[in-house]
Parts: structure tokens; sequence; C-alpha cells
């Protein structure tokens, strides 16, 4: 039974064991702040050598949406915490094993109402009546068209479950609905089906707030704003600059989401932010992309923060060291990633680079980062975006 404040040793009877679930570039920074506590940590993902496994004690391959082997897993590994770093989880199973006594971080309701955008939003604007956009709930063409006349176009059709952009269009006339309903089907993560139909948002912009609820309270960390292109986050920069009003507006949504789902963890609460309104769009219960500037930016990483707050351990009064901006690197095509000019890259002031090691690239995926600070966010744009630009990817 595990009781924060005490650790064992990796690969021994006391050990502290974290089966994580996803085994993505955020896993893998998570996993190296769980080994400096001395964590035994156990990654898990659909395929071999994803990037956390490469810095984990040990690992297991098969989908995360698969219950059975989930639950076999578990049985196997007897892990103290479960900390899930994706989505698309059987978290019907992770609610099972929390009633059987298991520890799920933050726990297996906020990872069940998160992965679903119904669970979700009906717990924002029904139960929590925080701003959102207006929305529907359709289960084919006809609802999502009946919705758009209802909402006006343009609108945003997103499958239920989703991330990183798949399956979601902006559809703004009747002529573009069919091409988007199918998208959305294809695109969707388990079993297609229904969608939600958002009215479009004219936001000035959109910051992502990382809320961190530990043993000592619930805080945030200053804001984040980003630029997404296709639904996936390419630059984010901490601080976002906003007014005293709209920044209280923020953290008191993202307060009153993080204390709903309740638990332990890191949580990045994404709002639009439109003049002086603030509205919630959606939450994920654990270090959220956008957050890989908190590598520079704070003294206290969202990965760092995450290992301290799931481990019940109090987190330090979060405060910003220096003013930074992260450029994700993508790979467009097929095959094993191969970087060049990162020597170019590192001889620019306060930068860091991150290869995150994926085993290779199919289509666009995010393969690398580049965080640079500097003393304010245009000056560690400038950086970051040059550091960017020296960095070349090849795929063999
Ligand atoms: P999501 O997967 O819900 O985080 O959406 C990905 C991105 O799509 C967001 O970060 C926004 O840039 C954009 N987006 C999502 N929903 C809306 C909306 N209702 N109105 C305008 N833009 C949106």
């Amino acid at each position: 039974m595990f009781t924060p404040g005490t650790f064992g040793t990796p690969n021994t009877a006391s050990s502290t064991r974290v089966l994580l679930l996803g085994s993505g570039e955020l896993g893998k920074e998570l996993t190296i702040e769980l080994q400096r506590y001395g964590c035994e940590v156990i990654a898990c993902d659909r395929y071999e050598g994803a990037p956390a496994m490469q810095v984990a004690h040990r690992s297991h391959v098969f989908p995360m949406l698969d219950g059975m082997a989930l639950r076999r897993i578990v049985a196997l590994e007897r892990p103290d915490l479960i900390v899930p770093e994706i989505e698309a989880i059987a978290t019907e199973v992770l609610v099972e094993l929390e009633q059987q006594g298991q520890r799920v971080v933050p726990t297996a309701r906020a990872a069940r109402l998160t992965m679903n955008r119904e669970g979700i939003r009906r717990l924002a604007a029904e139960e929590l009546k925080l701003p959102v956009s207006p929305y529907r709930f359709v289960g084919s063409e006809a609802e999502a068209l009946a919705a758009g006349h209802e909402l006006g176009f343009p609108f945003v059709l997103k499958p239920l479950m989703s991330s990183s952009g798949h399956g979601q269009s902006v559809v703004r006339s009747i002529e573009a609905l069919p091409a988007a309903w199918r998208y959305s089907q294809e695109g969707a993560r388990a079993g297609g089906g229904r969608c939600i139909v958002e009215g479009f948002v004219r936001f000035d912009f959109e910051i992502t707030v990382l809320t961190v609820s530990a043993s000592n309270g619930i805080q945030c960390c200053p804001p984040i704003g980003h630029i997404q292109i296709d639904g996936d986050y390419r630059e984010s920069w901490q601080p976002c600059a906003m007014t005293e009003a709209v920044w209280l507006k923020a953290q008191d949504i993202a307060k009153t989401v993080v204390g709903a789902l309740g638990g332990w963890g890191i949580f990045g609460v994404e709002c639009f932010v439109r003049g002086e309104d603030v509205i919630f769009s959606e939450v994920s219960p654990r270090p959220h992309d956008t957050g890989l500037v908190t590598l520079g930016s704070q003294p206290w990483s969202e990965f760092a923060l995450h290992a301290r707050a799931i481990l019940g351990l109090p987190v330090p009064s979060i405060r910003l060291q220096r003013p930074s901006f992260s450029v994700a690197l993508l790979g467009e095509g097929n095959g094993v990633p191969r970087f060049s000019g990162v020597d170019r890259a590192l001889a620019i002031p306060e930068t860091q680079v991150r290869l995150f090691g994926k085993p290779e690239c199919r289509g666009h995926r995010r393969l690398a980062v580049v965080v640079s600070s500097g003393d304010d966010v245009e000056q560690a744009r400038t950086r970051a975006r040059e550091a960017a630009q020296a960095v070349r990817i090849v795929l063999d």
C-alpha cells in the first residue's frame, strides 16, 4: 500500500511502482521525473519503442482500449499508481479497479469523464455552469445539419472521442458537411458515431491554464498562449499577456473544473479568450503538450509538478522563472527520423532541444521540440523560431 512521502527501491519488493498508460514524449519527461524519486516505472503503449519506454524500467505493448489486456497487466504488475498519459484508455476498467482499491491518477472518474467530450462538456456547462460555446450532441449527418441550422455556420464538428484534431473540422457551409461528417467518422478513436457540434468561437487568443492539485492545495501556473494548426499544437509561450480581470476569470474556471474532477495531479485547462470573456473549451487531467514550454519557463516543469502531486508530495509555490517559447518540430512523410543542425540550434542562447526518439514517422508527427527563454516572450520567440529553423529532419 502506497503511503505518500515513503519510497522504496526500484526492482525490489519495496519499490514504488507506477504504471504509465501511454508512452509519448510527455510520458518520457514524466518518467524521468518519477525516477528522480526512485520510482519503478512501467511504460505501456500500443507500439514498441515509444518514447517513455526508452527511459522506463520495463514496458508492455497492448492497445490501451483493450480492457482485458489492461486488467491482465495491472494484475501482473500490481502498481501503486496507474497514471494515464493519453485519453484513449479502457476507462471503465480503471473505474472498476479503483473501486477495488487501486489508485488511479488523478481519479478514474476524471479519466472517464475527460475521455469523452460529452462527459466533460455536460459537467462544465450543465453542472458547473461554466461559460462554453453553444453545443449539440449528434448521431448522424442529418442531426449535424439540424444542429448547424440552430447554431449557425460556421460550426465545429468533433468526434466525441478524439484528440489532436483527428476527425475535427470547421464546417462553413451546408455543402461542406458530407465530407466533414465522413472525416469525423474516420477520425473518431473508438467506435465512431456520435459527435459534438460546437458554435465557432471567434476568439482573440486561446490559452492553457496548467493547474496543479496537490496535497497542499490547488494552484495555477502562469497562462500559456498557443497556436494550433489542424487541431494540433505548433507553438506555445508563457506568460501569455492578458488583463488581470481576464486572468482572474480564467483561474476561476480552471480551479472550478479541477476541483470538480478531484484527485491529485496537473490538469491542462484550455480556454478561449474573446474580449473580456473567457470560454472553457476542454481539460486533460495530465501534462499538456502546450506545457512543454514549462521546461524552460518554470523552475518546476509541468512534469516535475505532476510527479510531485501524484506521489502525494506538496508542490512548491509556482512562479515563472523566464518568459519562454516552444516550437514543435514535425516530421512530414514516412520513415525513420534523423536530425541535424542541433548544434546550430543550441548555439542560440537559452535554448533547449528535446528529441523524442520516436521510432518512425507516418504522415505528420511531432518528433521534437525547441524551447527558448529570453527577457520577454518576443525575444524567446525569435530564439525558438531560429532554433527550430536550424534543425533539419530527414526520414530514412
Ligand atoms: P480541441 O481538440 O477541442 O482542443 O480543439 C482543437 C483546436 O481547435 C482548439 O485548440 C481551437 O484552436 C480549435 N477549436 C476547437 N473548438 C473550437 C470552437 N468551438 N470554436 C473555434 N475554434 C475551436
